[in-house]
């Protein structure tokens, strides 16, 4: 049994029963493995993504289902407090003022002590290389900092998977390189297991383990990014 199992998963939004925004839609997702769901715009990218994350309710006019380590979402222990999330949008993810609360927050919300909560920001801030931030306002970040923090804040949650809806597709390109760095190394050196949406595939067809391509809520290709480009 794969690490997430999504089976002939079909879901309607309420106001559009006619149209399933994801249609029988497979796919399984190993630990440690960088997933890439690419696709025109309405395609189902996010849909998918903000299921996995719970953010919209798995009721009524879903079938199929999702597997976290083989339980269902609604199961205990496969709490959204596992997955973490990048939005496209930088801006809407930052809620404090300072760089530090912001990492903060999310960790006081836990109740961590206050030690392991210095030392686990220390060594995120660390890893990456943004010391120098710590203490600046978040108004004042660029959006590839801002992102970057968000994915700081995410991280430190700890997450067992991290999935990102077009993360870098208000950055420019400067700073969509370093963040699409940043993930891979993530994933390259503590084997976190991240799914993507990304409609420009030549971003992503380097880092990639599986790109998954989707169209009309279905999946059309899934594979390494060989074959999948072999197949275009
Ligand atoms: P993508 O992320 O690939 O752009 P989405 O998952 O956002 O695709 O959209 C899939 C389909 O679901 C589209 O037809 C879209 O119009 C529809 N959709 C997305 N969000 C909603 C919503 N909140 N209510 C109704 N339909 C939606
Ligand atoms: P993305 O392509 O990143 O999914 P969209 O621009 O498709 O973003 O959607 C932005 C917002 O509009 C989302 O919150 C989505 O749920 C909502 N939305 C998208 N399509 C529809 C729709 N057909 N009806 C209602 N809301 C929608």
């Amino acid at each position: 049994m794969a690490f997430i199992e999504i089976n002939n998963l079909t879901f309607n939004y309420p106001n559009n029963i006619n149209a399933p925004a994801l249609d029988e839609l497979s796919l399984s997702v190993e630990k440690g493995q960088f997933i890439v769901l690419f696709g025109p715009s309405g395609c189902g990218k996010s849909t998918l993504l903000r299921l996995l994350k719970k953010e919209i309710q798995p009721h009524g006019v879903l079938s199929g289902d999702i597997l976290f380590n083989g339980h269902t979402l609604d199961e205990e222990g496969s709490g959204s407090r596992e997955v973490g999330f990048v939005f496209q949008d930088p801006e809407n993810q930052v809620v404090a003022d300072q760089v530090l609360h912001e990492l903060a927050f999310g960790l006081e919300n836990q109740g961590l002590p206050t030690n392991e909560m210095r030392n686990r920001i220390a060594e995120m801030v660390h890893f990456m290389g943004a010391e120098h931030l710590l203490h600046r306002k978040t108004h004042e970040l660029s959006g590839g900092q801002k992102q970057q923090l968000n994915l700081a804040s995410v991280l430190l949650m700890q997450p067992s998977v991290l999935l990102l809806d077009e993360p870098t597709a208000q950055l420019d390109p400067v700073s969509s390189r370093e963040f699409l760095d940043m993930i891979v190394r993530l994933n390259e050196e503590f084997g976190l297991t991240v799914i993507m949406a990304e409609h420009r595939l030549e971003e992503v067809i380097s880092v990639a383990d599986k790109i998954v391509m989707m169209d009309n809520g279905r999946v059309q290709i899934a594979g390494n990014p060989k074959q999948v480009v072999n197949h275009i």
